[in-house]
């Protein structure tokens, strides 16, 4: 009996294996045509400055726009197009769609930073800032209204080689910020070493960061490692005022979260470009 039903667990691992894999088949397969379509589309969140409480930029958060209606959220698809090398051809409609936005936003009399996140597969290949410069020169867009986030774990995935990547990247005139920071490598050295602009400080340490004294801590140790460097700092998931009253009048803070706007479509973007968001923050 024992043997028997070993053998009928085992093939219920084995049939649920191969739904999962033919799952992911499938995935990878609507990936590539939507890819084709126009179903990936870049929706866009602002980023506020503290200091004069208007947007001096955004970042690009990519969306999966199905034909049969629903929005697929990035953590769905990523992984996937991360595994088959899709994420180069995703990253680069991504990084022309957004610069696009950002010379049309421009021309409006809207100067807006656009900020792109780009994966580790991306950031390896070796055309990958030809790829960048090309881009900016079909957009007609000023490399300084352009910034390229990036993850510590793919900033030092190979440091000696990756610092000459970012220096090469930072030679065209953009903007290097690191993502979710605080949560990945734990040597801070590649900061003086590298040349890096702005952190973003990890959503994570800034949920709780009105009761928890432990978050309250590391972001203030963010603020006081970003001010001796000199780095700017982004504060993303920002939901409340209480979440701002905490952060110093830092220089250069910028404010990223549902507070002000979860990430849109460009179209919302556009009228909230004139707005004053003061009201919304508490007095530093
Ligand atoms: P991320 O780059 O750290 O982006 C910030 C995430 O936090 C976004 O999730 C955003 O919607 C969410 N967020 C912003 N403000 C708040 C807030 O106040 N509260 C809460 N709870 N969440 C907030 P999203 O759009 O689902 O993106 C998830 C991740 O997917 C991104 O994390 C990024 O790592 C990746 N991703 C998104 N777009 C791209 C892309 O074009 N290329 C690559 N390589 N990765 C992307
Ligand atoms: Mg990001
Ligand atoms: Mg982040
Ligand atoms: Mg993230």
């Amino acid at each position: 009996f024992a043997k028997q039903s070993g053998r009928c667990c085992y093939k219920f691992y084995q049939d649920s294996m191969n739904a999962k894999a033919a799952a992911r088949l499938q995935l990878e397969q609507d990936l590539r045509r939507a890819l084709k379509s126009d179903e990936i589309v870049p929706f866009y969140q602002p980023q506020i400055c503290a200091q004069s409480g208007r947007i001096v930029g955004v970042e690009a958060l990519v969306r999966w726009l199905p034909a049969k209606g629903g929005i697929i959220p990035p953590d769905e698809f990523i992984p996937i197009a991360e595994e088959t090398g899709l994420i180069n051809e995703l990253g680069r409609l991504v990084l022309e769609r957004g610069c696009y936005q950002a010379k049309q936003w421009f021309d409006e009399g809207n100067p807006v930073r656009m900020a792109i996140n780009v994966s580790a597969h991306q950031f390896r290949q070796l055309d990958f800032t030809q790829v960048v410069a090309d881009v900016l020169q079909q957009c007609g867009l000023a490399p300084e209204l352009l910034e390229l986030e990036l993850t510590e774990s793919v900033i030092m995935s190979d440091a000696e080689e990756n610092i000459a990547r970012l220096i090469e990247l930072k030679a065209l005139g953009v903007s290097l910020a690191v993502d979710d920071f605080g949560t990945g490598y734990s040597s801070l050295s590649y900061l003086k070493r590298f040349p890096i602009d702005i952190l973003k400080i990890d959503r994570s340490f800034m949920c709780d960061v009105n009761s928890a004294p432990d978050d309250l801590a590391i972001v203030e140790a963010i603020l006081a490692l970003a001010e001796s460097l000199k780095l700017g700092v982004i504060a993303e998931g920002i939901e409340y005022g209480s979440q701002i009253a905490i952060l110093k009048n830092t220089n250069q803070l910028l404010l990223q979260g549902y507070l002000f706007s979860r990430p849109v479509a460009a179209e919302y973007i556009s009228p909230l470009l004139n707005q004053d968001f003061n009201h919304l923050m508490p007095a530093l």
